[in-house]
């Protein structure tokens, strides 16, 4: 298919909307599918995975599995994904035969490195840490002197969740072996993989905006949600963010020029740092629905996942609106087998993705509750 009719592809209702990928994502990307009448066929490495429940049609094939993916190709409509850890040779092989995947190639690259996502949206005139390349124990060094104490050291790619990163404290600062050694654990803790040196940006809040682009180009942008993590996962998400009216638009015009940068189709999750001074600092944004825009599902006519359905079948969005203030609570590992009482709970909303085993830091459904 050449550039232009991919550009104009619709899917009509009936039509397959394939999915790269059958985590909880995936299972909730089919739910909004089937409710505007399309059929979701999801393709994953894995035999048991969230997404098959709930889906029309399923694949259990490896990313690099050739015939599988030509079949897959042909059997759906459009190609979309739910995690950004396909691996991009994936997306260009479904591309080189014809298959539209959005968002595109360029966004799940960027997305998927640390330093080129960083380098992204400097070029575009976000803020973002103070960052320096990683590449050996010099390299690790020299970005210390650059950055300075606290520092976080992050693997460039395939990090999530707070998995493949380790801080550097300034107790250890004075060039001492304590030191050395400080440093040297930190590179073994990433595994000596390339890795990026971030700076400790001593944050207010973390908030996150939810934004779609459709393929003509048309932005929705939800109101910023309001995050907390712990032990690097998210806990809760809440709406509304506390923050003043400029640095809600701050973010949002950051999210409409990474989508615009990007010629982005689909919906995109931007995390920022809020600065003491309102300033927004861009952590990371991931190329697909994200945990951070769950609450939609209550709090808006248009949820994330339906936004997203539609950008990428080449649907008009829905508006971003949101009636209510909600607060998004994860269910993380065993937190998750006090299901009994939060579905007995009046107003709450609960969730469970279906996954057989609860291990720790898995995240296993959420409960939305809408606040008055
Ligand atoms: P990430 O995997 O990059 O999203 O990091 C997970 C969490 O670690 C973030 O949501 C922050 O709470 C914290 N974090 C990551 N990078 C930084 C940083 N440069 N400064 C302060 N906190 C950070």
């Amino acid at each position: 298919m050449n550039n232009a009719d991919a550009r104009n592809l619709i899917v009509e209702p009936n039509g397959a909307i394939g999915i790269l990928g059958g985590g909880q994502l995936g299972r909730m990307l089919a739910m909004a599918a089937a409710r505007l009448g399309l059929r979701a066929h999801i393709y994953c490495p894995e035999d048991r995975a969230p997404a098959y429940d709930v889906a029309a049609a399923k694949t259990i094939a490896g990313y690099r599995d050739e015939k599988a993916l030509a079949d897959f190709a042909r059997a759906v409509d459009v190609v979309t994904y739910e995690f950004e850890n396909v691996p991009a040779e994936t997306v260009e092989f479904l591309t080189s035969l014809g298959a539209v995947v959005r968002p595109g190639a360029k966004a799940l690259e960027t997305a998927q490195d640390r330093l080129v996502e960083k380098d992204f949206a400097r070029a575009i005139g976000a803020q973002t840490a103070d960052y320096h390349a990683v590449d050996d124990l010099a390299s690790l060094k020299a970005g210390l002197e650059k950055v300075g104490r606290p520092a976080i050291l992050k693997t460039r790619r395939l990090g999530y969740d707070g998995k493949g990163q380790t801080r550097i404290t300034s107790q250890d600062a004075d060039l001492s072996a304590a030191y050395e050694k400080a440093i040297e654990f930190a590179w073994a803790e990433v595994g000596a993989a390339p890795s990026i040196l971030e700076a400790f940006v001593p944050f207010e809040r973390e908030i996150s905006i939810i934004g779609a682009r459709g393929a003509d180009g048309a932005v929705a942008l939800y109101d910023p949600a309001e995050n907390i993590h712990a032990n690097g996962i998210l806990k809760t998400s809440s709406v509304p963010a506390s923050v003043r009216g400029e640095t809600a638009d701050k973010a949002r015009a950051v999210a409409r020029r990474l989508l615009d940068e990007l010629d982005y189709v689909g919906v995109i999750g931007v995390e920022f740092f809020v600065a003491a001074n309102g300033e927004v600092i861009v952590n990371e944004y991931a190329p697909r629905v994200h945990n951070s825009g769950h609450w939609t599902l209550e709090a808006c006519a248009v949820s994330q996942f339906e936004q997203h359905i539609r950008a990428v079948a080449g649907w008009p969005l829905g508006a971003a609106a949101r009636h209510s203030n909600a607060v998004m609570e994860n269910l993380i590992g065993e937190e998750a087998h006090g299901w009994r009482a939060r579905a007995a709970e009046v107003g709450a909303a609960l969730h469970l993705y279906g996954k057989r085993e609860a291990r720790p830091g898995r995240k296993m459904g959420h409960v939305t509750r809408l606040k008055p």
